[in-house]
């Protein structure tokens, strides 16, 4: 079985084609707002309400409106998803598979152009982290979720010429809730398209964060001719309006999350505590927080650690699960290290991302800003703490907050080990010669496992750092920057308290989303 070529990724070079024709539909998205409802059974539903969906890095912009859904949209698209359910999982796969397939033409078409804008504007991405979210990963998301499901399709248990055995890929026995964050489009999009792809009908959540790029992908879930009810969108300012009535319903068959390890804690309680109401056990996948390591060894090529560094915590302003926070510097490299990152990051550009000048945005929101400066401010005034580099966040037009540097002499502080979503990096020098002690000090100051880096030269000790670190992230890198991990490339997702490590993008997790009859049939 071959799997496709990922999508490649476009520069947006000046001059370039692709620039032109995406600054025109930023142009054009900011000019027509638009007034986003929830959409049951492919009708659109207006409850009347109406939240403001404004630009990060230009809060006075608005992007338009959303209706949130409630308990009664959340009963309804239920309903929906249960009554498309029959058709949809009966429906042949190749026919099934066929409606993905469109999506990404489409993607890699005429909707281009519209997912890379609505990324850009709603959530804050440059043009480049737009790309390889909104565009790349999502394309590689829908047509190698398409090559797994024939993958799996293909693996069938012996037969003899007496008896014929077979195992029939059935989607779960109910509804799939899929409940989205803001980082990625790219992931918002799979939550559903997983398990959808696989037979199962969804309802699904966008972040009350990113709604704006939502509608746009419910457009091309449309456009590309997805039967009504087998993707039913529920926006909501208040998650817990539509979430008391997903996770009471007795056909709730499983749950594809991505988000805080908060909210899928009370996600797990919830679920485990209606236990008995369901007619199956619902399967339960999530991917959660992080804080993401990189160490570096005395070996270490030092511009590699460096550029690992900036891009892993500084990339979409640090808001990815998996960005560098927290780093392990050996002390005979701490000057070179911390020298050059002071220069780089003090250099990097912030602003509208609109410009295509910018190497970064605003954080998410209001929020973000407050509890990221919090952090900040923390740094400044407990003893243990050196900015080396960051300048002050300002929320006067968006909310901005610089990419930040602070040595920490302890590494327990919490710089060091709480999960900040945000473009702060912790550093920690060690002796060169406590190396076992600080490999465990990297191993269990967090409850997290999500993604790692190291960065060493010599190959004996490779395997050694690698073998320490086994257990302390899903994704590891070996001298590369903890992030950015490419569908079917770096199948993605962590451990312990990062996640069920289900590894989006890989057919580990459309088997999730399959609940298999096993057939003999005599002759
Ligand atoms: N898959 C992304 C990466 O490798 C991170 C996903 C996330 O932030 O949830 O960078």
């Amino acid at each position: 079985m071959t799997l496709p070529p990922n999508q490649p990724v476009r520069s947006f070079a000046p001059g370039s084609p692709e620039r032109a024709s995406l600054i025109a539909e930023l142009a054009r998205q900011r000019a027509n707002p638009r007034r986003v409802l929830p959409v049951i059974n492919g009708k659109k539903v207006d409850t009347g309400t109406s939240t403001d969906m404004r630009e990060p890095h230009a809060h006075a912009n608005s992007l338009g409106t959303y209706a949130s859904a409630g308990a009664p949209e959340a009963q309804a698209a239920i309903t929906a998803a249960i009554d498309a359910r029959h058709d949809w999982s009966r429906m042949d796969t190749a026919a099934r598979r066929a409606v993905f397939l469109r999506a990404a033409e489409l993607l890699a078409g005429p909707f281009n152009d519209r997912l890379l804008a609505a990324t850009m504007l709603a959530q804050s991405k440059t043009a480049f982290q737009s790309e390889i979210d909104a565009s790349c990963e999502l394309i590689d998301f829908l047509r190698f979720n398409v090559a797994f499901a024939e993958q799996i399709e293909a693996m069938q248990p012996l037969s003899s010429p007496a008896e014929r055995n077979r195992l029939e890929h059935r989607p779960l026995d109910g509804f799939v809730f899929a409940a989205a964050p803001f980082n990625f489009t790219a992931i918002a999009g799979n939550l559903a398209i997983a398990p959808a792809l696989m037979g199962n009908t969804v309802v699904w959540k966008p972040s009350e964060r990113a709604v704006y790029s939502a509608a746009f992908l419910m457009d091309l879930f449309e456009a590309a001719g997805l039967p009504p009810g087998v993707i039913n969108m529920l926006p909501a300012e208040t998650p817990a309006a539509i979430g008391d009535t997903v996770f009471s319903s007795p056909h709730l068959a499983g749950v594809h999350f991505t988000g805080s390890t908060a909210a899928f804690d009370r996600i797990w309680q919830t679920v485990g505590s209606n236990v008995s109401r369901y007619r199956s056990y619902p399967r339960l996948v999530g991917e959660t927080g992080g804080k993401d390591f990189v160490f570096a060894h005395v070996s270490a090529d030092v511009d590699a650690l460096v550029t690992a560094l900036v891009r892993g915590a500084f990339d979409y302003q640090g808001q990815k699960c998996s960005a560098a926070s927290r780093a392990y510097i050996p002390l005979s490299l701490w000057k070179p290290v911390t020298e050059r990152l002071a220069e780089i990051v003090s250099s990097l550009t912030m602003g509208n991302v609109s410009d295509l000048t910018n190497f970064m945005g605003a954080v998410i929101d209001q929020r973000a800003y407050t509890q990221i400066s919090a952090f900040l401010d923390h740094a400044a005034s407990a003893p243990g703490h050196r900015k080396i580099a960051g300048a002050a966040p300002s929320d006067e037009t968006g909310w901005f907050i610089p990419p930040t540097v602070i040595a920490c002499t302890d590494p327990k502080s919490r710089i060091m080990t709480e999960e900040i979503f945000g473009p702060v990096l912790g550093l920690y020098a060690y002796p060169d010669g406590k190396l076992a002690e600080t490999l465990a000090l990297v191993d269990q100051s967090t409850p997290y496992a999500l993604t790692g880096a190291i960065f060493a030269q010599d190959q004996a000790v490779i395997n050694q750092l690698s073998l320490a670190l086994r257990d302390s992230a899903g994704n590891f890198y070996i001298n590369d920057k903890p992030t950015g991990a490419v569908v079917g490339r770096q199948p993605f997702g962590g451990g312990r308290r990062s996640g069920t490590n289900d590894k989006a993008g890989s057919p580990f997790n459309l088997l999730r989303w399959s609940s298999p009859r096993t057939v003999k049939e005599t002759f």
